[in-house]
């Protein structure tokens, strides 16, 4: 622990929920950080919901959370495009996400010459056909949320932005200009601008050690594993890198919390 943690970067899958189920621990974490004003942001690579409905989604479950404490990989990628000066695209997305990108002056145009990939839970052929077509005459800037090939679910895995990435590469030879979602160091960079943050009060805390708790290292920041999602005991013992405080839940992490941090 470098000092005082007032600071939280939570990684939402396998930490505070899994698929549709809220872990142990989880709402009364959450409804203690801001009871002790700690500055929090919820991260999620998940870009199937707008940052709206993933607030929503987290109300339903209990959470006592507001708007400014999501962060999605779309809306990094909705930061990006504004500040690249991007002013449309044709997106692959969800009708709340396209929404969302509006909100930042990215306006959907299947005409465009750049193409925006996110989680879109409502891929079809034709949106295929319009995002290869855009591709191949190769004059305007092409960005997806996040690189994962596949998105945990309660019976399995279903197929995520990576895997249409793959497919979309196969048909046009490209690849993305930009992917500013996890573990992109622009998607923690933004994280902490929006908090305010200063490096040495703030903490990562996850399930993976191959992204939150290497980027937690990569950046200087105290990182903290639960073991409630990816990670099991036997794969920390043998993992390359360490984090700097273990816990089993966030109960467990709550009981020694207030104390040390
Ligand atoms: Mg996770």
């Amino acid at each position: 622990m470098k000092s005082k943690i007032n600071y939280l970067l939570l990684d939402l899958d396998g930490t505070l929920i899994l698929g549709n189920r809220v872990l142990k621990g989880a709402v009364d974490f959450v409804s203690e950080l801001i009871h002790h004003k700690k500055k929090f942001l919820i991260l999620t690579n998940n870009s199937s919901r707008s940052s709206k409905e993933y607030l929503k989604f987290m109300r339903t479950k209990g959470f006592p959370v507001e708007l400014k404490h999501i962060f999605t990989s779309g809306k990094a990628t909705c930061l990006f495009l504004k500040e690249k000066n991007i002013k449309d695209a044709y997106i692959l997305g969800t009708p709340g996400v396209i929404r969302e990108f509006a909100s930042y002056g990215v306006t959907f145009n299947p005409e465009s010459a750049n193409l925006v990939v996110t989680f879109d839970t409502s891929l079809n052929y034709r949106k295929l056909e319009v995002a290869t077509k855009i591709l191949l005459k190769r004059k305007g800037i092409f960005v997806a949320t996040h690189p994962d090939n596949v998105c945990p679910v309660e019976d399995g895995f279903i197929p995520d932005v990576g895997a249409f990435l793959a497919l979309l590469r196969e048909a046009t030879g490209r690849v993305p200009d930009a992917i500013p979602g996890k573990p992109n160091e622009y998607f923690f960079q933004k994280a902490m601008e929006m908090m305010n943050a200063k490096k040495e009060e703030t903490a990562i805390v996850g399930d993976r050690i191959t992204t939150d708790i290497k980027t937690g290292r990569d950046f200087g920041i105290t990182s903290i594993l639960l073991l409630t999602g990816e990670t099991r005991q036997e794969d920390l013992d043998v993992a390359p890198v360490k984090p700097d405080l273990v816990f089993r839940d966030l109960t467990e992490f709550m009981a020694s919390l207030w104390g040390e941090l």
